[in-house]
């Protein structure tokens, strides 16, 4: 993937334990619903300290069961943020539910806008879906408080925010916890590009015991037994008690998120490094906007991006950076913007359609050097004017 590339977009942390972790299950010969599952989840509910961790096949799985398990359905309105990966707006259509497009707060904390969230509120809402952009935490207090004003159900879209903590807010009615226990369900994704990458993977968590029966049995047909249960003796038969599907992680993954894992806290520690590293070059040029450049709060860093003057210098740049083999990429376009959802367009976004125009995202990952900031920096000066 980083071949072709000088410097890529993204790129994996992996070495010798990896390796030894794939053969272990490899020697093992028990490939799904096993021991690395069972420590992988138990691990990570333990990192986020929340009480139910289930890993699953992806991210966009983990979606739908949390709102699947939600008892989400046809006529129910999803308020989201329109500046997000398609997964969310995608499992809401396949619930039948309506999504309900919000703006984000700023070009410079592009994470939805609690206001907008209000705005978005009719008598059929019944969820709020937040993403916590690049891994910096969305406002939760204030989020929090109009759904438990208006009775919604609050998913976190986790997926580039593992290892991030939210400092509280300002009313003290959140208090500081990991994002993945700020809600009543959290989503993780595992993709190659993420900040625990094992290829196709995620984990989904809350501290609700009723919400934790649902996704265990729908992420396994909606049995009430396991193949692992049976293989241990402890069950012989099950019943079906729900319409479910497999959405579950195999062995080989689960120890590679394991690993992953053990690496987590140093690998985002490196990442904030060189996020500081590209806000002192970025922040001083003029009409450029670095978001998140004055955030003192614990963020996963999962993303470096900034915000161009105008689309014409963004193209400009990002054209400059690619004819010296540096990789960028764009997150997201407007969810509004794509043909499948154009119908879903029913509110002005300014600011998403903004951040969309003129957002690039630079290299990040934990084994970037600061040499490399430089010269990706170095490119953007020289483009720029
Ligand atoms: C990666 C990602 C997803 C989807 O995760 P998959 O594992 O690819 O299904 C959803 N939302 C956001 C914000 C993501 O970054």
């Amino acid at each position: 993937m980083s071949s072709e590339w000088l410097i890529p977009l993204s790129d994996l942390d992996y070495d010798v334990h990896e390796s030894e972790a794939v053969t272990r299950v490899l020697k093992s010969k028990w490939l799904s619903m096993g021991q690395e599952v069972q420590d992988f989840e138990k691990e990570f509910a333990e990192y986020v300290g929340v009480k139910h961790a289930f890993a699953v096949a992806n991210g966009t799985a983990a979606l739908h069961l949390a709102f699947l398990a939600s008892r989400l359905g046809p006529g129910d309105e999803i308020i989201q943020p329109a500046l997000n990966f398609v997964a969310t707006a995608n499992m809401t259509i396949a619930m039948g539910c309506t999504p309900v497009f919000a703006d984000i707060c700023d070009l410079s904390e592009p994470t939805v806008d609690p206001q907008e969230v209000q705005r978005c509120i009719t008598s059929k809402s019944r969820a709020i879906v937040v993403m916590h952009y690049g891994g910096y935490p969305c406002r939760m207090a204030e989020i929090y408080d109009i759904a438990k004003r208006h009775g919604l159900i609050v998913i976190e879209d986790a997926c580039h925010a593992v290892g991030a903590r939210y400092v509280g807010g300002d009313e003290g009615s959140l208090p500081a916890r990991m994002v993945g226990n700020l809600g009543d369900i959290a989503c993780f994704s595992f993709f190659s590009n993420k900040n625990i990458a094992i290829g196709e993977g995620g984990m989904i968590t809350t501290g609700r015991d009723d919400v934790a029966d649902q996704i265990r049995q729908l992420r396994s047909h909606g049995m009430t037994t396991l193949t692992w249960d049976r293989h241990r003796g402890h069950a012989s038969s099950y019943d079906v008690l729900h319409h479910g599907y497999n959405y579950r992680l195999d062995e080989l993954r689960a120890a590679l998120g394991r690993e992953q894992l053990k690496k987590l806290n140093a690998n985002n520690h490196r990442r904030a490094v060189l996020v500081s590293a590209y806000r002192r070059r970025l922040s001083p040029l003029p009409g450029w906007v670095v978001p998140f450049a004055h955030w003192q709060e614990d963020s996963s860093y999962h993303l470096m991006t900034a915000i161009a003057p105008h689309v014409d210098t963004r193209q400009r740049v990002v054209q400059s950076l690619r004819e010296s083999r540096i990789q960028t990429s764009l997150h997201y376009p407007s969810v509004v913007n794509f043909t499948a959802f154009a119908r879903y367009k029913t509110r002005s976004l300014p600011v998403s359609e903004a951040f969309s125009q003129r957002v690039i995202t630079l290299p990040l990952f934990p084994t970037l050097t600061l040499d490399q900031v430089d010269l990706v920096c170095d490119c953007i000066n020289g483009a720029r004017i």
